[in-house]
């Protein structure tokens, strides 16, 4: 089949880590038979630098018209960077922002998973680490409380703020069957994390969950507090499969997530709307102080292709396949700088970025 992919490179490492994974996209392409066609996207710095923007109107519609676009990073030293003493709606972020509302990216993906050759690297319990862990928290990621309205005000002398946390039944209803889907994918296990014994929003979050999984019955669902998930994530990950959970929630436990997998460069995610198409990214950021060495590590970004061909193009044994050379990878002692051993390094070999990229290939 043909696909086109666009490809956001970015800033700072930004277009060393796309370039590794567009490799192993190219060795999919090969070993499978698909033809996928790269059109480059402005984004970010390099945008500013080029047009004045951080993201022009024509750049949305490029993206809107491809069937998925992988990014790299955008951003650069928030201290030095000229790009930071602009306004706000001028600087790099602010392309992101545009860009994720104008194609309504609504569902946030982010997969937690320890692998076992790097599992010193977990801080959690060593009796934790060795069980493992393999989940994927599904986040809200344009209503609740980021969106809702806000004021502030002063009563007789006495300044106070509001901030609003409204749901209707269809934001709860798209961002759930996507969590349902996702979980058919999977171990087929929903936890839905809530503060139902306090909120509104929570209580209908909760009804509006279980009228969705009338409509798959072979997925277990769970409901979980917020509080109480948050310790879980410490105390056994292992229990968990899909984390379906509204915006803030979604926002803290995603990064407690990442943390107990130890590595950020090994950590990807996804932000998908209505349709198949997606926006796919590593979590971590431009990373300015590495950018332009080839010291990066490209696993993150590899993997956000890997979600890339699952979640938009339902190309699963492809993405089955760039899992498994990245596992193989690690299994065979190959590392870029940032996730090397504390010990026993003599038996690891230390890569680059690009060379990451081919040894990943090459074992698809
Ligand atoms: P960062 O994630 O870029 O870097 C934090 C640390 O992690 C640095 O030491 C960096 O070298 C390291 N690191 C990050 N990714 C790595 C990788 N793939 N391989 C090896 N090491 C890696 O965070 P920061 O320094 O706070 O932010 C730098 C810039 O990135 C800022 O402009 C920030 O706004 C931007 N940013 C962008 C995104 C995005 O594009 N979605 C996300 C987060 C931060």
């Amino acid at each position: 089949m043909d696909y086109n992919i666009g490809v956001i490179a970015g800033d700072g490492i930004g277009p060393e880590i796309t370039d590794a994974a567009w490799t192993v996209l190219g060795k999919v392409a090969e070993k499978y038979g698909h033809s996928f066609s790269r059109t480059d996207i402005l984004m970010g710095g390099c945008s500013i630098d080029a047009t004045g923007e951080p993201l022009t109107d024509e750049a949305i519609e490029s993206a809107k018209a491809q069937d998925a676009v992988l990014m790299g990073s955008i951003g650069g030293n928030t201290s030095t960077s000229p790009w930071y003493r602009l306004p706000p709606e001028k600087r790099p972020e602010a392309g992101l922002l545009k860009l994720r509302k104008s194609l309504g990216l609504f569902a946030n993906l982010r997969p937690a998973y320890l692998y076992p050759q790097l599992k010193e690297a977990c801080p959690l319990k060593e009796a934790t680490a060795d069980k493992g862990f393999d989940m994927i928290i599904v986040r809200e990621l344009t209503g609740g409380l980021y969106f809702g309205e806000r004021h502030t005000e002063s009563y007789n002398g006495v300044i106070q703020a509001t901030d609003t946390l409204t749901y209707n039944e269809n934001e709860i209803r798209r961002i759930a069957i996507k969590a349902f889907e996702i979980a058919r994918k999977r171990r087929k296990k929903v936890t839905s994390v809530d503060k139902a014994n306090v909120l509104d929003s929570s209580r209908l979050w909760r009804k509006v969950t279980e009228e969705v999984w009338a409509d798959y019955p072979d997925v277990e669902l769970s409901h979980m507090l917020v509080d109480n998930c948050a310790m879980q994530l410490v105390r056994d990950p292992a229990q968990f499969d899909v984390v379906l959970t509204e915006n803030m929630f979604g926002d803290i436990l995603s990064d407690e997530a990442a943390m107990i997998t130890g590595s950020l460069g090994m950590l990807s995610s996804a932000s998908l709307n209505e349709t198949k198409f997606g926006l796919y990214e590593p979590s971590g950021g431009s990373a300015p102080d590495i950018a332009g060495q080839d010291i990066a590590n490209p696993i993150a970004t590899i993997l956000s292709a890997a979600m890339l061909l699952r979640y938009s193009l339902d190309l699963d044994t492809e993405a089955d396949a760039v899992e498994n050379a990245v596992r193989q990878v690690l299994d065979d002692g190959i590392r870029t700088r940032d996730i090397l051993p504390r010990e026993g390094a003599e038996s690891i070999t230390t890569v680059g970025c690009k060379q990451m990229g081919e040894e990943v290939a090459k074992r698809i």
